[in-house]
């Protein structure tokens, strides 16, 4: 059976229902996702690319095949769930839902990946995410009531990345960051339990009136999708709303960039500028269209390197580096070669899943570049909290800002690929 009998072919009246219908008839199979999808771009596979996934969804929803067929189940866990099909895609096709909803569906009972129940154990509970932070010096402060502005804490994060939060809240006083508030429920949503995913953004959104601040690209497109877009901000998009751009970075007086912390930088001259780079989040370029916003900042604090692979998913993925390990490796060797080619001194991330992918890639590979998140590097430089701003929520009007990297105005370019 070809792909015009699978579109041709109608859901009997005793269909499963599983896909929303008008997420899955919006395709209409032109394929141009195909040289954006980093699954199809390794294997040349048409089941590993966005369309041949949709028409193994439709395949589904169809009764052609079952929830236990091996390509489903395969394809299903192979996808990293980057969304960077739905970027390019001309009909508008919303493939990150039809993922939720795909495995939503077959990622139940035994089917459920065994490495997956603990992750998702750890963070069900607003009660042990708590716990999990008392561990770490996050910004989270016990008692403190939510203001108009708040910072999400995030679940991992808090533990493996107490900094973050830290940093954050010095360069922004007014968000308030209570320590009672939960996980936002994305790694539930992303990994077949999708009622739960949407409960936990709903209590969190409870638990945080107003404004929510997000220093994980991820979790910010997750609420955003359940919240609605106007109550959730992302950390670098929040920074460049709200405040100045942080003045240039200055060389510390031993010679290093200061924001290289290790003093990898030591043996340079004074005068080299950081050499910087990013890596994007998937989700926050993809799925809220926020990838302008760090890069504006980060050419305000030495030499912006746009990596030919920054809007390309590192291979962290959510669970992937997890539940895949050996694929994940593979998607984020591209990106090593890069950083090594460039040789930057500080590779920036805005999302807690990269952070920990490329520290590991690096540490591997023993590379001097440093993995640091942007509120970490801003906090280093001498941005300085805003002036700007009374403390109390009120924030300064959105600013322009001047030292836009050259080619900003679009996305940057992806790298050739093969056919
Ligand atoms: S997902 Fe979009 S780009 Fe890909 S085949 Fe379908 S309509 Fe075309
Ligand atoms: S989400 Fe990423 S890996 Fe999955 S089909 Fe889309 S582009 Fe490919």
């Amino acid at each position: 059976m070809n792909i015009a009998d699978i579109r041709r072919k109608k859901p009997p009246p005793e269909a499963p229902g599983i896909f929303t219908p008008e997420l899955l008839d919006r395709c209409i199979s032109c394929g141009f996702c195909l040289p954006a999808c980093p699954t199809y771009e390794s294997t040349g596979v048409e089941t590993s690319s966005p369309r041949g996934r949709i028409n193994l969804m439709r395949a589904l929803e169809t009764g052609l095949l079952p929830a236990d067929d091996p390509t489903v189940l395969e394809e299903s866990s192979f996808c990293l769930g980057c969304r960077a099909c739905e970027s390019v895609c001309p009909a508008g096709v919303q493939y990150g839902e039809l993922l939720e909803e795909w495995r939503d569906h077959l990622w139940n009972g035994r089917r459920r990946p065994w490495r997956l129940r603990p992750l998702l154990w750890a963070v069900d509970s607003p009660r042990r995410v708590r716990a999990m932070g008392t561990v770490r010096r996050n910004a989270g402060r016990g008692g403190e009531a939510p203001g108009p502005v708040n910072l999400m804490l995030g679940c991992f994060e808090r533990v493996l990345y107490p900094r973050v939060s830290r940093d954050a809240r010095a360069l922004a006083p007014e968000l308030a960051a209570p320590a009672a508030q939960g996980c936002c429920g994305a790694l539930h949503a992303h990994n077949g339990e999708l009622a739960r995913g949407r409960e936990l953004a709903l209590e969190l959104g409870e638990a945080l009136p107003g404004t929510i601040v997000s220093t994980s690209g991820g979790c910010a497109a997750h609420l955003a999708g359940v919240l609605g877009r106007e109550r959730v901000k992302e950390f670098s998009q929040w920074m460049v709303e709200r405040s100045p751009v942080p003045t240039r970075l200055e060389p510390s007086k031993n010679g290093a960039d200061s924001a290289t912390g290790n003093g990898a930088a030591a043996s340079k001259p004074a005068t080299r500028r950081l050499r910087i780079g990013l890596q994007d989040s998937c989700h926050l370029r993809n799925g809220m269209g926020v990838f302008r916003e760090p890069r504006e900042l980060l050419a305000t604090l030495g030499e912006y390197i746009e990596l030919p692979s920054a809007a390309i998913c590192c291979g962290a993925a959510g669970s992937y580096s997890v539940l895949r390990p050996k694929d994940s490796a593979r998607v984020l060797d591209p990106h090593l070669d890069e950083i090594a080619a460039a040789d930057l001194d500080v590779i920036v991330v805005v999302n807690a899943g990269c952070y920990r992918q490329l520290e590991q890639g690096i540490k591997r590979r023993k590379l001097r570049t440093r993995v640091i998140h942007i509120a970490e590097l801003l906090a280093e430089s001498d941005a300085g909290p805003n002036e700007s701003s009374n403390g109390h929520g009120e924030v300064a009007p959105a600013i322009v800002v001047t030292q836009v990297h050259a080619g900003l105005e679009q996305a940057p370019q992806l790298p050739a690929r093969t056919p």
